[in-house]
């Protein structure tokens, strides 16, 4: 409750720690005698626990004192629970229905009791067995058009955006981690950055790029100085869950104020990768299975750019190109539209390309690459994506669209 102290649940102590919290027992019942805890966490940070009792099973979430990853050698604060909840509300508010129902919060133990997703996965793992999720594209494009133009100025009043805006600028640690593990850490010898051999002359020819290292540094200047919108922060398919038709995002506890248009490149940069690696995790449905994730792609940003000026033209309250100045005047505000949207793609490609980079070569690489099993397999599909990733980042302000960046990944295949 409120006024102890933090101590971390374990399997044991968990019941009788919780079992007078009553939006808890309201899903699972009330005899705690009679849960089953469970210790999921298969993420790099957060202990996450599902309870099972007579009457349906929760999540809960707790954050630790440190990085679970890397261990306690590395602290990173407990607050970033309240960010956490802070951005699962709102959310929920700006795409309902888009993240786990939020049942309790206690901020002193740095933990958030949700809905169990079930029968959901974790999206990458079911990118790596080469499974469809119907709906997928329409789901990510509106949730990342919904989250960004709803949590931005075009929608919000002046006052809401800035109270907002120094709310989570409290959460300092976390996109901390971004800004150096996303944007900096490739691009030289960090203490924690790890490769697969073999991609050393990559890696150097990256290095040696100099106007790649100012692209990827101007994507960080905007990252940590532009706070169009409420990004989730880390939105790549392992922050998602899907059953075969229905998906859902959690863990956003990186949640910051930044680009518009960070959330769908980093996403974008992951069915990227997902697709790199697929020759090492597909047979004779490997053509079928990288044409759905292009296509993902393509339609998670075309049905992205649909719904983003749906709620230019039918929820445009704010302050940013008010009504006043085109409507109002007999005027057609398309122009303006267009242009938000070309800075919103560049930001984007620019990120996704970054992220390409980065989870092959500083620290938390991802499944999609790192299940592959022959390092020579692994390094020749990395190198596909690290080469690609470096002509995103300089072409980022000229790309056409999401279907020249996946004609450009045909083209790197
Ligand atoms: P971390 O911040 O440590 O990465 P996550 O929030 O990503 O923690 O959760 C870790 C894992 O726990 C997820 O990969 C998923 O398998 C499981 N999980 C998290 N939230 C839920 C949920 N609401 N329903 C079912 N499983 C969940
Ligand atoms: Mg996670
Ligand atoms: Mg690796
Ligand atoms: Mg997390």
């Amino acid at each position: 409750s409120a006024d102890t102290a933090y101590e971390a649940l374990t399997v044991e102590t968990l019941p009788e720690r919780l079992k007078d919290v009553t939006a808890l027992t309201a899903q699972v019942g009330e005899d705690p005698a009679l849960w089953q805890v469970e210790e999921v966490g298969d993420g790099n940070l957060n202990l996450v626990f599902i309870v099972t009792g007579p009457g349906g099973k929760v999540i809960v979430k707790q954050a630790l004192p440190y990085v679970r990853l890397v261990g306690d050698s590395w602290p990173l604060p407990l607050y970033r629970a309240f960010y956490e909840y802070h951005a699962l509300i709102r959310q929920a508010a700006r795409d309902p229905g888009a993240v786990p129902a939020i049942y309790h919060f206690d901020e002193s133990q740095a933990l958030i009791i949700m809905e169990f997703l079930a029968p959901h996965v974790i999206l990458r793992r079911k990118l790596i067995a080469g499974e469809h999720v119907a709906g997928l594209a329409e789901f990510l494009g509106r949730y990342c058009a919904r989250t960004a133009f709803r949590g931005s100025e075009l929608s919000m009043s002046s006052p809401d955006k800035k109270a907002d805006v120094a709310l989570f600028a409290g959460n300092v640690e976390i996109p901390a981690i971004t800004e150096a593990l996303v944007f900096t850490d490739p691009y030289f010898d960090a203490e924690m950055n790890s490769h697969t051999k073999g991609l050393e002359p990559v890696i150097a020819t990256l290095r040696a790029d100099v106007a790649l290292k100012v692209k990827a540094q101007q994507a960080l200047q905007r990252f940590v100085s532009n706070t169009e919108t409420m990004v989730h922060g880390d939105l790549h398919s392992g922050s998602i869950m899907s059953t075969g038709r229905d998906s859902r995002v959690i863990d956003p506890e990186f949640v910051q104020y930044g680009p518009l248009g960070f959330d769908i490149g980093m996403l974008c940069a992951n069915f990227l990768m997902a697709y790199f690696s697929q020759p090492a995790h597909r047979g004779a449905d490997l053509d079928e299975y990288q044409d759905w994730i292009l296509g993902i792609i393509a339609d998670t940003c075309r049905i992205f750019e649909a719904e983003f000026r749906h709620l230019w033209a039918t929820e445009r309250t704010g302050i940013l190109f008010p009504a006043a100045l085109f409507e109002d005047q007999g005027h057609d505000s398309t122009p303006a539209c267009d242009a938000v949207l070309t800075g919103l793609w560049r930001d984007a490609w620019a990120v996704c390309g970054i992220e390409m980079h980065r989870r092959c070569l500083s620290l938390a690489h991802n499944a999609d690459f790192e299940d592959i099993a022959d390092m020579s397999v692994r390094a020749s599909l990395e190198a596909r994506n690290l080469l690609m990733g470096a002509e995103l980042i300089h072409t980022a302000d000229t790309v056409a669209d999401a279907q020249a960046v996946c004609a450009l990944a045909r083209a790197y295949n």
